[in-house]
């Protein structure tokens, strides 16, 4: 059975104070739910990793980073390396989201490196990909993320994908208000993992998880999770408000 994910993706929202209050009031909401085969993730920003990884301790919510760096370390001002996240207790990274795509010129190769650095520090990586309301109006949707995964992860053996669990967020649902059907959403999960299946083999395919992001709300995450190959959701919006999102987990 593969594993269920709910995860909120905070973006740059939420300060100290905030952040210390969202995963209190988050730990208090779940603590009663089973959440068999599920696991609730919160992705605060840096500089609030370390005391939300703090406030979470001992609780059902895990805390992971939005980004890193593929060096170990060096000379890249601003930048945050996979080995800092590891020292606070940070396992898991959300990479290539597309905001990181579209403002700050994160390519599919420069992915794959990022990719590279995650397995090497035996790290596990969010991956998010995803086509352009242009690619999906010109029916170039399905190409357009094959060639996604082809280029930043199909150079992985099959043993690197326990780490990898991906996120399908079309561009055009993110923060728009407007969701891919669930039809559409599971057309194009079973299509990822059908070419999971023929690029590696059906284990991998069946194993990995895959995520849906994209305005996802409590009034819709039932239908979207109810489909075969939505195995959870990467929420924005949502994941911001502890009422929302504790809905959106009870609905998986
Ligand atoms: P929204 O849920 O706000 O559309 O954002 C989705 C997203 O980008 C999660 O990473």
């Amino acid at each position: 059975m593969r594993t269920k994910i709910v995860a909120g993706n905070w973006k740059m929202n939420n300060d100290k104070e905030q952040s210390k209050k969202l995963i209190k009031s988050l730990k208090k909401s779940i603590k009663k739910m089973p959440l068999k085969n599920t696991r609730v993730i919160v992705a605060p920003t840096f500089v609030n990793l370390s005391s939300s990884v703090k406030k979470a301790k001992k609780s059902k919510i895990e805390v992971v980073a939005q980004n890193m760096h593929q060096a170990t370390n060096g000379a890249y001002t601003g930048e945050i390396s996979g080995d800092m996240l590891k020292a606070i207790g940070v396992e898991t990274v959300i990479l290539g989201h597309s905001e990181r795509r579209t403002y700050f010129g994160e390519t599919d190769e420069k992915l794959a490196e990022k990719v590279n650095t995650v397995l090497e520090k035996g790290m596990e990586t969010i991956f998010c990909f995803g086509e352009l309301l242009e690619d999906r109006k010109s029916d170039n949707h399905f190409a357009v993320v094959e060639s996604q995964l082809k280029n930043a992860l199909f150079h992985l053996e099959a043993k690197d994908w326990k780490s990898i669990i991906l996120a399908y967020e079309p561009v055009w649902a993110i923060g728009t208000g407007e969701t891919a059907s669930p039809a559409q959403a599971q057309e194009m999960h079973a299509f990822i993992r059908s070419i999971i299946e023929k690029k590696y083999n059906a284990k991998v395919a069946e194993q990995v998880s895959i995520l849906y992001g994209g305005s996802v709300k409590p009034t819709n995450a039932e239908e979207i999770f109810s489909k075969p190959d939505v195995d959870g959701g990467l929420i924005g919006g949502a994941a911001l408000h502890v009422d929302d999102f504790t809905a959106i987990i009870a609905a998986i």
